[in-house]
């Protein structure tokens, strides 16, 4: 991409098409000029604007560069084709170390990010990374994948932003208050936070209604009901604890938390907090989360990060553990749009697809609707809501002058009804005003 030379007023012009800017009243602009990585004019001020390069949308609709709030790059990169809900059987799925070296750990993630790109995905949460995992079964959450990532980053390698969670526990797994002050004392890296920025920490609090180990108030069919993964003399002081030092640092603090009671634990603690940081804290998965707890979680500021194809792929299987009632109840996705609660609709890929086309998909059959209301709400979810979880909703998200100009160009508008998103072609990715994807 060319730099702007004298008699320049513009690195780049983008025209010809529908620019769905995602601004606060849902302006559509024709044209869109970048200097500098960043949107300096729209419509016909961008158009009069002189630019040494142009792309030519041909009737194409841009949207703001999409954002994957929840999504394993480098575990992804490491694994790709295989994905959790996918046709490859239990013995073909890989197992063990899927990356040992420095070389495999850059592999994996510049072969996300090419993939990404290929999307459309400008921006995504890397959710836990961290010295719990520096002994994990697949080399992809320690210590080493962390310093491939900042490695990566000095380099100016990405081109996808990336928000990164640390982690001081196991994924999917147990942490101990012990280690998790340990870790929360150990200062993160220094980092450009345009590119690469590290907000705060991921603690699991417990596991997913279908294996019924989500920490639910009703007990499962079999009397159980799930519990904390977090340890220290007490479970659910160690899990208190952990929020309070994380919030106290000014971090942000993300809960994986699916059943009733975990998101009830985690709220307690939120509702005792002072004002939330600048990146909020927020609910991973929320399965469970009741009509109460939703309206709670908006009132303290704080979000919801979730997976409609996760629904989709275990709605059934969870039915077992959770009955009739509660399985009606569960991923309350609607409720949690009509709230007005933040929400990231999220793949957590390599679980589903990193296609976010699908993940939308999912989420209209999950809502029943497709109109443009609700299609602009779901794209909502992973553009300026997305930043909104990152704290960055002040510099990117929509296409309004003043933004980054990370973008992305379909071949059709997707706010129109009537036809999947996984339909629409992705023609072009641009990040920071650089074309990082093109379709041949
Ligand atoms: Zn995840």
């Amino acid at each position: 991409m060319s730099t702007t030379v004298a008699g320049d007023d513009a690195d780049l012009i983008i025209r010809g098409g529908r620019i769905r800017t995602f601004d606060a009243a849902g302006t559509t602009a024709s044209a869109l000029a970048v200097r500098g990585g960043r949107i300096v004019a729209l419509d016909a001020d961008a158009e009069a604007l002189r630019a040494p390069s142009t792309v030519e949308l041909d009737g194409r609709t841009v949207v703001p560069g999409i954002n994957d709030a929840h999504l394993h790059a480098a575990w992804l990169g490491a694994r790709w084709p295989h994905l959790f809900f996918s046709d490859t059987p239990p013995e073909h799925q890989p197992s063990g170390a899927l990356v040992s070296t420095a070389a495999e750990r850059r592999a994996a993630l510049r072969h996300a990010w090419s993939l990404l790109a290929e999307l459309g995905i400008t921006s995504y949460t890397e959710p836990g990374i961290g010295p719990g995992e520096d002994d994990g079964e697949t080399g992809c959450f320690g210590t080493d994948m962390l310093d491939a990532y900042v490695a990566l980053h000095r380099e100016g390698a990405q081109t996808s932003r990336v928000t990164l969670l640390r982690l001081f526990g196991t994924i999917d797994g147990e942490s101990t208050l012990a280690d998790f002050e340990r870790g929360i004392r150990s200062p993160a890296p220094e980092t450009d936070a345009r590119w690469l920025s590290i907000p705060g920490v991921k603690i699991f609090a417990d596991g997913i209604p279908p294996m019924a180990t989500a920490w639910v108030c009703e007990p499962y069919a079999d009397g159980s009901t799930g519990h904390l993964l977090t340890r220290g003399d007490d479970p659910l002081a160690a899990f208190r604890r952990m929020i309070e030092l994380a919030a106290g640092d000014g971090l942000q603090v993300a809960v994986h938390a699916t059943g009733d009671r975990s998101i009830e634990e985690f709220l307690r603690v939120l509702e005792e907090l002072p004002a939330p940081p600048r990146a909020p804290h927020y609910v991973v998965h929320g399965d469970l989360a009741t009509h109460d707890q939703i309206a709670r979680l908006r009132a303290v500021g704080a979000g919801f990060a979730v997976q409609p194809m996760i629904a989709a792929h275990t709605r059934s299987w969870a039915g077992a553990q959770l009955g009739p009632e509660r399985l009606a109840a569960a991923w309350p996705l609607a409720e949690m749009l009509s709230s007005g609660v933040l929400t990231t609709i999220t793949s957590d890929a390599p679980i589903a697809s990193p296609d976010w086309r699908l993940g939308l998909d999912a989420a209209l059959d999950l809502l029943g609707s497709d109109d443009i209301a609700t299609r602009t709400a779901l794209l909502r979810r992973m553009t300026t809501d997305a930043a909104r979880q990152d704290g960055a909703a002040e510099w990117k998200g929509s296409l309004e002058p003043g933004m980054v100009a990370d973008l992305t160009v379909l071949d059709e508008d997707p706010l129109e009804p009537g036809r999947a998103f996984a339909s629409i072609g992705v023609a072009r990715t641009i990040v920071e005003g650089r074309t990082v994807f093109v379709r041949d």
